[in-house]
């Protein structure tokens, strides 16, 4: 089902990405399928690119690094905030048991939405709606990825829903970004700062 091209990016993340599930995930979703026409040329290369209402699908290697980080299994209930195209969903329901996903724009929503039931895939609930305020009715989730930028602190709500040990990963920050890994144990929670990144802001309404 999935390209050639798809083996290939898995195997150019190879370089940086040690989880050999993560790379078979990246290997077998076909990301031409998430990008507009206009872009398709460019479908597998490790770059972000536009997906309309101003918005991008993340570069692979981020995609992927996030993945790494938040250490799934099978079992996890995870929360996506950011669908856009719905490729990090996708990738995300392979290494999980259910995924959760909140985009505030219902156009990128519906089409996320019809390109997964394309691909076959069914462990992927949608919500249009605010990513801020998470998703407390099917919390708590042993992982949380947000794919857009948190002003300067993972927002209090989200940490709520995350379970004991559960693990979030999100770029956090202004004008500089960093890719932040927030682990609940308890009531405890523990932030720790990782590489530099650079995405589209979380919109606050
Ligand atoms: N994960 C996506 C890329 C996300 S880009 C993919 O794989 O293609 C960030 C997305 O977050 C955009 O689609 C944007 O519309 C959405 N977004 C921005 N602010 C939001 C908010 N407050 N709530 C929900 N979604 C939001």
């Amino acid at each position: 089902m999935s390209p050639r091209q798809a083996l290939e990016l898995a195997q150019t993340l190879r370089a940086a990405i040690a989880d050999e599930r993560v790379l078979a995930a990246v290997a077998s979703i076909p990301r031409e399928r998430f990008i507009p026409p206009s872009e398709q040329e460019r479908a597998y290369e490790n770059v972000a690119l536009p997906i309309g209402a101003g918005q991008t699908i993340s570069q692979p290697l981020v995609v992927a690094r996030m993945l790494e980080v938040l250490a799934l299994e099978p079992t996890h209930r995870v929360l996506d905030i950011g669908t856009g195209s719905g490729y990090h969903a996708a990738l995300l329901s392979l290494l999980a048991d259910h995924v959760y996903t909140v985009e505030r724009h219902a156009g990128l929503a519906d089409r996320a939405r019809a390109t997964l039931t394309e691909l076959g895939i069914d462990n992927v609930s949608f919500r249009v709606g605010d990513g801020w305020e998470g998703w407390a009715d099917e919390a708590p989730f042993e992982a949380i990825n947000v794919a857009a930028a948190m002003g300067d602190e993972p927002p209090r709500a989200l940490e709520e829903q995350l379970a004991d040990h559960g693990r979030m990963v999100a770029p956090v920050g202004t004008k500089e970004q960093h890719l932040t890994l927030t682990e609940r144990s308890g009531e405890r929670v523990r932030r720790h700062r990782l590489e530099a990144v650079q995405f589209v802001p979380l919109v606050r309404d």
